[in-house]
């Protein structure tokens, strides 16, 4: 897939520049030890036919405490931030778009801090994450990082080796995605996605502590809540996942993506009569919905004046 073309722009340290004209310094400590952290937003089109951030404030707030996390110098205001996305939509003329707010080092080949940090926000338009099918899962020979070995609640890129690893052995086994289980051999998470299960007309999802907690499950709690779904929050063994009735993951790229089987054990109910077909439906309809979403920006306005600082 291509991410970006000659007129693609991206927000580097405060500018607009062309992706095509960004350097990265190659002697950076994150490339060399994976430490950086990022975030990945979605924007949407509306019902009403605006630009939306979903959740911007919540994203650019865990980048913050990720940073921070990490021991990485950092100073962005978050408002400054939410703007200068809106900002790098609207020079992409992008609605639909995957956001990546990456900060990282500069040149260091040692293990001390620095002083500074540089901050990109990249935008592409969205392609379909998981899909809209049913998903194969399987069981990860992969564990998720042990906690006292990583800020696991930091989005670190470095952490990301692990997902590569565990969705790669799945696809290799002609899976759709993995499921990651934590160092107590609790169910913890996909990739890249929280999981979530169904039995009896109530939810399931892991706790904290082994997992990142997602901006997306946050969400499915809400709905929850709202459509008076009880929810146990705890750990949660593979057997238990295999008599459950349905089973989804959650992810701001997967969005709420529903489970075919995992490994041998397809899940019985029909996945149109699940709790869970219904939260997914009304996660797709609170992205789009303008009352979910703080900001507005007329995107043709918003082009025209950023071309000319271009
Ligand atoms: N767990 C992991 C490991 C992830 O990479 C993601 C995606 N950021 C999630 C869970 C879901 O988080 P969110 O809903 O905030 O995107």
């Amino acid at each position: 897939m291509a991410y970006y073309n000659s007129d693609t722009v991206l927000w580097l340290n405060g500018e607009l520049v062309r992706a095509s004209e960004a350097k990265m310094d190659l002697y950076s400590q994150s490339l060399h030890y994976g430490y950086a952290v990022f975030e990945g937003i979605r924007s949407y089109r509306t019902s009403s036919g605006q630009t939306r951030i979903f959740k911007p404030l919540e994203h650019y707030t865990r980048l913050e405490t990720s940073a921070k996390a990490l021991n990485m110098p950092y100073g962005w205001d978050r408002d400054v931030l939410i703007r200068a996305t809106y900002d790098v939509l609207a020079a992409n003329k992008l609605q639909d778009a995957y956001i990546r707010p990456i900060v990282y080092a500069p040149a260091n080949m040692s293990f001390n801090k620095n002083e500074v940090s540089h901050l990109a926000i990249e935008v592409w338009e969205m392609q379909p994450f998981l899909g809209d099918k049913l998903l194969k899962v399987m069981r990860s020979s992969f564990q998720r990082p042990n906690p006292r070995g990583f800020r696991i609640h930091a989005k670190a890129a470095g952490h990301y080796v692990n997902s590569i690893l565990a969705s790669q052995e799945a696809k290799a086994a002609g899976y759709d995605e993995a499921l990651l289980e934590d160092m107590n051999g609790f169910i913890a998470e996909g990739p890249g996605a929280n999981v979530f299960f169904e039995k009896n007309g109530e939810l399931y999802t892991p706790a904290g502590g082994n997992i990142l907690e997602g901006i997306t499950r946050a969400t499915v709690l809400e709905i929850c809540k709202e459509m008076n779904i009880p929810v146990h929050i705890k750990a949660c063994s593979y057997e238990e996942l295999k008599q459950a009735d349905a089973a989804f993951f959650c992810g701001t790229a997967a969005e709420v993506i529903g489970w075919q089987r995992i490994d041998d054990y397809t899940f019985p109910k029909p996945w149109n009569e699940t709790l869970s077909a219904g939260i997914q439906k009304a996660y797709k309809q609170r992205v789009v919905e303008d009352e979910f979403n703080e900001e507005t920006v007329d995107t043709g306005a918003e082009t025209e004046r950023l071309r000319l600082k271009i």
